[in-house]
């Protein structure tokens, strides 16, 4: 039977942008090629709100957007505060270690956001160059609200790095009125692309910042300057060459883009907070618990515990039979205690409504005590009241 890609990322892709970029390779100099990536690019900054940004398309994951976004404004012996509610935090932490930044570790109790008193308390301590946060951490589903973060930044003049590889164009977000310095993601999550792109936007003051670096950026594919003229030569529609930009991904992108930009960006993240509120009050229904307790839960996956006495490889197992694909957990030290579920791009109301059948059926043949439809029927009610 067919089986829905539930994880939190890759998700589950468009017809309409799988088939876009089953196209026939262009050369990545052809005049239809330069539209594409023109466009891609100026629209990334509807999807960002940053209508000063600059924007860069990198063949790359995730990854390496945080590579390039370290390398580029970071030199040797720069003090960077590192804001992690999980996972991603700590790689951030381990690329800056790696790019010579003398960095701070704020690790938030699990299920917590790190309060705003202990953050200006650190930017207090000393000199900061930058700040990073996770704005989504898909180890836990704990998102953070950059914005009073970047107006404690500001304050103290540190630049802020916002990973938003599992929040951009589905969380909230307004870079330039926030004040964010660089806002980087992915396409295979809520941007709705195959995984393969690396994509930034990046401030004036950033770009400043990197104008006026003392020494040279270490590492020569990250480099803005190899990137920025060829950026700047598609938005004016002009052929360019750095590295061979992912053709058929950035033809992809350009038609993502424009089905996020035709739905709204305040309708869509209003989709998604809508559906992920009422999935968390099914996940309660079900007598489950999700891993925030206290802190802010993002509305792109839901990171739940597995009832006691419930055998993790088997319900992800019987989770996959009831034709369900959901990631394990991530955090090291409690792997095997959780599980997530991914919910957004073009996620709909009746893709949950799979997702609470399977798990329903997951867990009452597992044995665990609830009552059969409760799942179902929380969610469908929760919906009913947003009509
Ligand atoms: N940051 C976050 C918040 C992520 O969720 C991920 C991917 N799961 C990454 C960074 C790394 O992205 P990639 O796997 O594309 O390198």
């Amino acid at each position: 039977a067919r089986k829905l890609l539930m994880i939190p990322g890759p998700i589950e892709f468009e017809p309409a942008i799988l088939q876009a970029m089953a196209i026939p390779t262009t050369s990545h100099v052809a005049p239809n090629f330069i539209e594409t990536f023109g466009n891609s690019l100026e629209l990334m900054r509807t999807v960002w709100k940053a209508p000063k940004g600059q924007p860069f398309i990198i063949a790359g994951t995730g990854t390496l957007a945080m590579d390039m976004a370290a390398a580029n404004l970071i030199e040797q012996g720069d003090n960077v505060l590192v804001i992690s509610s999980g996972y991603f935090g700590q790689r951030y932490k381990d690329i800056l270690d790696r790019s010579g930044a003398n960095t701070t570790l704020l690790e938030a109790p699990l299920g917590e956001n790190t309060p705003l008193e202990t953050i200006e308390a650190a930017l207090k301590t000393k000199s900061y160059k930058a700040l990073t946060l996770t704005q989504v951490d898909t180890s836990t589903g704990i998102l953070i609200d950059p914005k009073p973060i970047a107006e404690l930044a500001k304050k103290y003049d540190v630049l802020t790095i916002v990973d938003g590889v599992c929040s951009v164009a589905a969380e909230e977000l307004n870079q330039d009125e926030w004040g964010l310095d660089v806002v980087l993601t992915a396409s295979q999550k809520a941007v709705g692309v195959p995984p393969g792109l690396a994509l930034l936007m990046v401030s004036e003051k950033a770009m400043n910042v990197w104008k006026n670096r003392k020494t040279a950026v270490p590492n020569y594919y990250a480099d803005w300057s190899n990137w920025l003229p060829v950026m700047q030569a598609y938005e004016d529609r002009r052929p360019s060459y750095f590295g061979t930009p992912a053709v058929n991904l950035v033809v992809a992108l350009e038609t993502s883009l424009k089905i996020i930009c035709k739905e709204g960006m305040d309708k869509r993240v209003k989709r998604h907070l809508d559906l992920a509120k009422a999935f968390r009050a099914a996940i309660t229904a079900l007598n489950l618990k999700t891993l925030p307790t206290t802190a802010l839960a993002a509305n792109t996956l839901t990171a739940i515990y597995y009832p006691e006495g419930i055998d993790g490889a088997a319900f992800n197992a019987k989770m996959n039979d009831n034709d369900i694909i959901i990631a394990g957990g991530l955090l090291p030290d409690i792997k095997a205690t959780y599980f997530r579920i991914g919910h957004m791009g073009s996620v709909s109301a009746n893709d949950l409504m799979a997702v609470l059948g399977a798990l329903e059926r997951t867990l009452a043949q597992l044995g665990h005590a609830f009552e059969i439809g409760k799942g179902l029927q929380t969610f469908q009610t929760e919906i009913l009241k947003l009509n």
